[in-house]
């Protein structure tokens, strides 16, 4: 006999309930087994766009180690993150997880580099925004079932996906767009889902950088959340070797957030006194967060990053390489639609019908943005190589 599985018993009262969700776009049975964000997750780790993070990335280009983090592992690294807060904090783990093993599913190849691009390329055509491209995965662009377009996820999900959305695009997005034009904020998972993200990018930029070489443990020295863990570490086992120390440095640097991030959002709850969903929606600020020292720190380590990792000579040749990629492919399928794949074609030639050249637009850009980095790079060597005649 099929047993519906409600979510996970304890919850405190203002995190999310599957029960009280506000349901998918179209309604469906409840699942048997498994609770609705159970399901969302489950859509989610089965779909094409989730398979294809395995070889996206965010910094560094996929073939270049098979050391790095990819967009895959570091979705997974989020709902690690997300999950363990989520459970102290009595909030909805099944759904911090489904936001976070989604968050990125909208991303293009060549990680930051690739979106400005693609955005660049679509500026007259309504732009290009990561957070909106996920969403539009979840909703529209995956092909699996039978009875709708994309995943038909829950409200909540879909919520947490939407972390950013400029007010433009949110005043033509109906109820899911509401609270960007109130300035007001999503459930608590949504918020611990966004700040998880934070949590395992910063770190592991800084794992894969000094890994890649492109930053030293010295420059690393002078960040205050690095120095703090690395002399911790230096005076416990002196004669560590290098590859260990960084771990168990980095490690200690997010056991570090999680706990400020735990900390300081179970004092803010408190403070705040909601008890339910809807109030923590209606407020203005999150709720779950970093205390003031540990926001500075993470700023210090931001700026640190951005000056010297992202804007690195070996970095910026690298995302160079992949704005000239991707604006090439852009323009030679805008031009001919008849070198996209015959799927992409008719799809593009119905969205110009419906929405003029914009229509066509962003069909193209549906297609390049669901491209991984090698496919990027195939597609570029097939269109352009004229040593490569297929
Ligand atoms: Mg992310």
């Amino acid at each position: 006999m099929a047993v519906n599985m409600d979510d996970q018993a304890g919850l405190a009262s203002y995190a999310a309930r599957a029960a009280n969700s506000r349901g998918r776009r179209l309604p469906e049975p409840a699942p048997d087994y498994r609770s609705e964000y159970q399901r969302d997750r489950d859509r989610i780790v089965h779909s094409s766009a989730f398979r294809r993070l395995e070889y996206k990335t965010q910094v560094f280009v996929n073939h270049e180690g098979d050391m790095f983090r990819t967009r895959l592992t570091h979705s997974i690294e989020v709902a690690q993150i997300g999950r363990a807060v989520a459970r102290v904090l009595r909030l909805n783990e099944d759904l911090v997880e489904a936001i976070a093993l989604a968050h990125d599913l909208g991303h293009t190849p060549f990680g930051h580099a690739g979106q400005d691009a693609l955005n660049h390329c679509m500026k007259d055509y309504g732009g290009f925004e990561h957070n909106l491209q996920s969403l539009r995965v979840v909703d529209k662009l995956e092909e699996r079932y039978a009875e709708f377009n994309g995943l038909n996820l829950t409200y909540e999900t879909r919520e947490g996906i939407l972390k950013h959305c400029s007010l433009k695009n949110a005043a033509a997005m109906g109820e899911l767009g509401e609270r960007f034009l109130r300035k007001q904020q999503p459930g608590l998972e949504a918020q611990l889902a966004n700040l998880a993200d934070e949590i395992a990018y910063n770190n592991h930029d800084v794992d894969d950088g000094l890994r890649a070489g492109l930053i030293t443990l010295d420059q690393l020295d002078g960040i205050r959340l690095f120095s703090e863990q690395h002399e911790c570490v230096a005076a416990t086992h002196p004669g560590i070797g290098t590859r260990r120390l960084v771990h168990e440095v980095v490690r200690r640097m997010i056991n570090r957030q999680v706990r400020d991030l735990v900390e300081t959002s179970r004092e803010r709850i408190g403070e705040s006194g909601v008890t339910s969903l809807e109030e923590v929606r209606a407020r203005s600020v999150p709720l779950i967060g970093f205390s003031a020292a540990m926001t500075e720190w993470n700023l210090e380590l931001k700026q640190f990053l951005r000056a010297q990792l992202y804007r690195h000579y070996r970095v910026k040749r690298m995302s160079n390489k992949a704005d000239r990629i991707m604006k090439a492919l852009f323009s030679a399928f805008l031009e001919d639609l008849q070198v996209l794949p015959p799927e992409y074609q008719q799809k593009a030639a119905r969205s110009e019908q419906a929405a003029g050249v914009a229509g066509r637009a962003r069909v193209v850009a549906d297609y390049i943005a669901g491209m991984t980095d090698r496919y990027a790079i195939g597609e570029y060597e097939r269109l352009f190589d004229p040593a490569r005649l297929t």
